[in-house]
Order: structure tokens, then sequence, then C-alpha cells
């Protein structure tokens, strides 16, 4: 007789937040069956080719056998050397290529990894919601208990640090924060990151800024750095990304820069489960930060564009909304009626439109859904015009036709 075996996921996997979207990707795979044309505005994955000189770098890079061996742990020396050159030119921050900075498997690799470095069970993480999940995800994997920052309208989608219990405070070993935010689309100023660094040194918490859509500003805004603030890098460490400011979601390549004990324990982490980035594409990277000021704009205009586009429309329907100075995210109140989960699936059902569930995000993010700007603006018209078919402030919306 054949021998049943079981096998029981770790408890670390059980601890993670339940998935939310189950009915919503059901509800998607069962319209596209149709035939239906899905206009997804729901992922922040760039729609937008990755420019030609990187992807030139790269096809000269991969003729290179040197390129075929193991990477360096903590990346080319070359790579970590223009991130320097970069992060002076845009940030006037200078920072030592040797030990304060560190290529990363996308940004998001280090993200999760870092709590490992760092953290022990029970140590205490102040995570910001609605956020970016996996800040959430590497802290469960650490084992470390979790206290959330609500982030609100009334103070500008920030975290209230003069909020925060002392007793939390005191207990807290690390902070994550990310402006551009992702999903709220808010920024901060740098009295912002001054007064985060001034709350780290006080309770002695190190602090993770995750600086992944820094480049993706507009108006003339630009966003600033937390290692700009003076003894930021007694606290802190920033990562970076060049999936979002490139286009290049799918090449797998970001960085750390920071505080070095703290980057040199990403580093140990990362010895042990990793063997770094194909260093072609580390190169195909050295070109993009090169270039990013010839690269940039062009970028940048195209969101803006559909950003204005797509916000007047929603104006002229009656919508509530705001022109956000930076990311490619719009973060929109739902109707009052609706939780932001009914919302989405409304747009879904009715519309044949994929946005996010702001409650996704974090509790916090309930009454929003989020909508990414990462597709063209023929497009987003289409999304415009089956909105106005469809009369949102009709609270009965069994009643609605279909778009
Ligand atoms: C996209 C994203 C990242 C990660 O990007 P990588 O592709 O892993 O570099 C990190 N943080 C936020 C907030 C993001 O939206």
């Amino acid at each position: 007789m054949k021998k049943e075996i079981f096998f029981e996921r770790a408890n670390r996997l059980k601890k993670l937040p339940v998935y939310l979207f189950a009915q919503v990707d059901e509800a998607k795979r069962k319209l596209k069956r149709k035939g239906v044309e899905i206009i997804d505005l729901g992922v922040g994955d760039p729609d937008i080719p990755t420019p030609y000189p990187v992807i030139n770098r790269l096809i000269k890079a991969v003729q290179n056998p040197q390129n075929h061996r193991y990477p360096s742990y903590e990346g080319l020396l070359s790579f970590r050397e223009q991130i320097c050159k970069w992060y002076l030119r845009r940030f006037g921050v200078s920072l030592d290529p040797e030990k304060e900075v560190i290529a990363l498997i996308g940004s998001k690799e280090g993200i999760a990894h870092i709590s490992l470095g760092l953290l022990n069970p029970g140590d205490l993480v102040l995570i910001p919601e609605p956020g970016y999940p996996v800040y959430q995800a590497g802290a469960i994997f650490a084992g470390a208990d979790i206290y959330h920052l609500p982030l609100l309208e009334d103070n500008n989608f920030l975290p209230s640090l003069k909020k925060i219990d002392s007793q939390i405070a005191s207990r807290a070993k690390l902070m994550w924060i990310n402006y551009p935010n992702n999903p709220t689309a808010a920024v901060a100023d740098i009295n912002f990151f001054k007064e985060v660094v001034e709350f780290a040194k006080k309770f002695n918490i190190i602090v993770c800024h995750d600086l992944a859509y820094s480049e993706l500003s507009y108006d003339g805004y630009q966003a600033p750095s937390l290692l700009a603030v003076e003894d930021a890098r007694e606290v802190g460490v920033e990562f970076h990304s060049l999936s979002k400011t490139f286009s290049m979601t799918g090449w797998r390549i970001g960085f750390a820069v920071g505080n070095s004990e703290l980057i040199a324990a990403l580093k140990a982490v990362k010895t042990n489960v990793d063997s770094g980035v194909f260093q072609a594409i580390q190169e195909a990277g050295e070109e993009a930060l090169k270039q990013a000021e010839n690269l940039i704009p062009e970028i940048r205009r195209i969101y803006r564009n559909r950003r204005d586009f797509f916000v007047k429309g929603l104006k002229e329907m009656g919508w509530q909304i705001r022109l956000p100075k930076a990311t490619f995210y719009l973060w929109i109140k739902t109707p009052a009626e609706y939780t932001s989960l009914e919302f989405a699936q409304i747009l879904l059902d009715k519309c044949g439109i994929v946005v996010t569930p702001g409650v996704g995000f974090g509790p916090s993010g309930e009454g929003y859904v989020r909508i990414a700007l990462t597709v063209k603006e023929d497009k987003l018209k289409k999304a415009l015009d089956r909105l106005k078919k469809l009369n949102l402030r009709n609270k009965n919306v069994k009643a609605l036709g279909k778009c």
C-alpha cells in the first residue's frame, strides 16, 4: 500500500497576510475568457521599453567571457563607482564605493534580506501601511514583531512620528519609510527626513528608506535622499532600483547605500543565499546611471503626459483627485458607499478595468484604489470612455449599464 506523505508549510509562511485579490483575479480570468478587452491599471510594471543605450551595452557585455563567471557578492567595483558618481550628482551625497554600496538582484531582494541580517525574533519593526508588502514579509521571515504606522491623508500620507508611543519607539529596532510613496504617490521633503533621523537617533532605530521612485517626478519636483540629512548615515540605508527609473523591472538590478555596518549585514546574508547580479547586467546598469540625465527626461515626459491626461479626464467626470508630484500611481478615493474591494470589482465587472484595492496594502488603504499609469494613452482614453458610461454617483450599481 502506498504511504501517504503530508507536507506542512513552515509557520513563517502561515504568518504572511492572506492574499486578498483572489476574487478579483478570478473575475479577471472569467472576463478574459469571454473575450473582454481588459485594461490593466493594476500592476506597477512599466510598459515603456528599456532605453536603447542600456540594451546596447548589455549586448556588448554579454559577449565578454569574463562576464560569464560568478560575479562578486558586492557587485562590480565599476558599477559601485558609477552609483557613487550618480549619487553625488543627483543628491549631493558622497559615498565610499568599497563599504557603503552593495549591488542587489532588484531592490526587492535587498529589502527582504536586510531584515534577516538585522532582526531577531521578538524585535519590533515599524512599518508604514498602506505600503509595499515586502517590508512586512521580511520582518515576518525574521520572526520580528510588527507595529504599523498608518499613512493618512490628513497628514499627507506621512507617518506621524510624534504620535508613536515612547515605549513602542524605545522597543523598535528598525523602521521603514518610502518616499515618493507606493501606493499613495505622496512625497516627503527634507524636513521630514530630518525629523526621521532625529527620531531614529533618539530611540536608536535603524532607518531603511526605499527610494525606488526618486526619479519619476514631475513639474520640477526633485525627490531628496535621506542620506542628504546630516547624521543620516549613522542610522540609515537607502534602497534603490533601476526598475522603475529606467524601465528595467525584468533585468533585476538595484542597490543599497548608506551605513557601512548595515550594508555589511545585508552582504553577510546575501553571501549565503545568492551569488550576485550577472555582470553583463551590472555593466548595462552602469550605462543607465552614466546616462541618467539623458535617459530619464523622456521617461518622465511619458508618465507626466499620461498623468495629466487621465487626471483631467477623471476630474471632468467629477472625481476628486490631486495631481501627484511623483510615481506613476494615482491613489483615488472610492465613492463612499463602496469598500475598496467592492469598487475594484465594479470597475472590473462593468468596465473591464483592473485597479488595485487599497486595502491590499494595509487597513488604512481602505477607501482607496491604486491606479498604475503603465499603459499607453490610447488605452487610458478607452478607460476614460468606459468610466464615463458608468455613472458612479448612482448608488444602485445593479441598475447601471455595462460600459
Ligand atoms: C517596484 C518597487 C520596488 C522593487 O523594485 P525591484 O524591481 O525589486 O528593484 C521596491 N519598492 C517599491 C515601493 C516598489 O514599488
